[in-house]
């Protein structure tokens, strides 16, 4: 069973229900909204299987550059490096840059 929840963290909440959301906390909505639009195929899968994961991550975050790009924002190479499952700091920059040219 699938739970249509969206997790985010308590200030990114907060600012969203103010009245000048920023760019950057609107980009992580993108991000989770992908992942929730994407819930019916088979989302669960991915904590038993890190490759289906990771996929589902650059997925998500493709979305969230783009978002990001489109309002000539920066994104943080760092955090998000940080945060691709099954990947190696250096692999997961370089993935990263990647994506964010073809965003
Ligand atoms: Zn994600």
């Amino acid at each position: 069973m699938f739970f249509k929840i969206i997790f985010l963290r308590r200030e990114i909440f907060d600012n969203l229900q103010s009245n000048n959301p920023t760019i950057q906390n609107l980009s992580v909505l993108k991000h989770e909204e992908s992942h929730l639009s994407r819930a019916g195929k088979l989302q669960a899968l991915k904590y038993l299987f890190p490759k289906y994961h990771l996929k589902e991550e650059l997925i998500a975050y493709k979305e969230q550059l783009k978002f990001l790009k489109e309002n000539n924002e920066t994104y943080n190479l760092e955090n998000i490096a940080n945060h691709l499952p099954g990947l190696d700091y250096q692999s997961a920059k370089k993935l990263l840059t990647k994506l964010w040219q073809e965003s």
